[in-house]
């Protein structure tokens, strides 16, 4: 009998023993759950004076029911690299609507598109306070984040702010778009040179084959501040390809060039200027035209080139040229020089854009900024 008693309460013993080492273990899987999803983000980032770094915090439920876990653990690696600036002008690359008040069901004040300004007031890990436009209002937090995704650590900032994507130009002078398509080739560092030395700028719609090889060429364009714009894989008329083609032609151009640059490519120029309103529908990225085709491609000629241009020379046209003609390179360097000297600003695409107040709406087709 005592046996039995002493076996029981040992027995007793062992079995709270086992409960509370099991609970133990139930506790810390749950901590580091919490740890994984919460914490995170406040080890990694280092937030600088004027910046707040982004947390989730209560309404990750809400998230997780939203949106699945998948894609929880996606934000809260962005979180961990994206801080939002407060009392600064940050860029969109996504098109975002600004709410009267925190809440989604509230006025639609403005709507953002891609590359525009925004300027922070105040942020918190539901909603940020911004002025766009005039207009002050609230986007959500994760779209905000979203939005930035894609120039967040290493890119579109620092090309924004640092090596100044859309410069401070005088609004008094005429700006003047020159664009350069189907290279790069061998004439594009001449052009470039000439860019360079008048501290202009100009915008190259890119061929995707002719990258290869090519690569420092199209990065020093960017690094100068010019605009890198898609002209398609291999020049087909989009309007005669199937849409699983064009699509091809365009992703293929659009990472080939997202590998070399730090940021996407925005802006397309469909080869001949053919396109339609489907393509129009599909493609999310303004269509870049022209106001005036220089004809390079056809006279090879320097002087037509260049009296093209110079002679009709005015605010907020595009002009349409070839950085793969050894004529259109010598035409394009007295161009720059000459406009240079009689004042006028020559500015990427995006630049006249932002300067003409035009927000670039995907889709939509630009053939002047007048
Ligand atoms: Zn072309």
């Amino acid at each position: 009998m005592n046996l039995y008693r002493y076996t029981w309460r040992r027995l007793t013993v062992l079995l709270i023993l086992v409960l509370v080492f099991l609970t133990g273990c139930q506790g810390e899987t749950v901590d580091n759950h919490i740890a994984t999803s919460g914490k995170k983000p406040e080890i990694q980032t280092t937030p600088m004076d004027e910046e707040i770094t982004v947390e989730d915090e209560s309404d990750k439920e809400t998230e997780e029911d939203d949106i699945g876990s998948e894609e929880t653990t996606e934000n809260t690696e962005i979180e961990t690299e994206v801080t939002v600036m407060v009392n600064k002008t940050m860029y969109t690359r996504k098109k975002l609507s600004v709410y009267e008040e925190k809440d989604t069901n509230s006025k639609v004040v403005a709507t953002v598109y891609s590359y525009c300004e925004v300027y922070v007031i105040s942020h918190d890990s539901k909603w940020s306070n911004i002025k766009y436009d005039g207009k002050e209002g609230y986007i959500k937090s994760v779209d905000f984040l979203e939005s930035r995704n894609a120039y967040k650590a290493d890119g579109f900032k620092q090309a924004a702010k640092i090596d100044n994507y859309i410069r401070d130009l005088d609004t008094k002078k005429p700006m003047i778009a020159l664009t350069f398509d189907d290279g790069p080739s061998s004439y594009t560092e001449k052009i470039l040179d000439a860019l360079e030395a008048n501290n202009q700028r100009a915008t190259f719609f890119v061929i995707g084959k002719e990258i290869k090889g090519r690569e420092a060429t199209v990065q020093r364009a960017y690094k100068l501040g010019c605009q890198i714009g898609v002209h398609t894989y291999s020049h087909p008329k989009l309007t005669l390809i199937t849409v699983e083609d064009e699509t091809w032609q365009i992703n293929t151009t659009v990472e080939l060039i997202k590998k070399l640059i730090p940021m996407d490519s925005l802006a397309l120029r469909p080869p001949y200027g053919a396109y339609n309103d489907e393509m129009r529908d599909r493609i999310e990225m303004p269509f870049i035209l022209w106001s005036v085709d220089t004809k390079d491609w056809e006279t090879k000629d320097v002087e037509s080139t260049y009296s093209i241009v110079t002679n009709g020379a005015s605010d907020g046209k595009i002009y349409l040229m070839h950085d793969i003609y050894a004529a259109t390179a010598e035409a394009a360097v007295r161009i720059i020089n000459d406009l240079t000297n009689k004042g006028y600003q020559l500015v990427t695409v995006d630049e006249m854009a932002y300067y003409k107040g035009v927000t670039l709406k995907n889709g939509k087709v630009y053939k002047t900024f007048k």
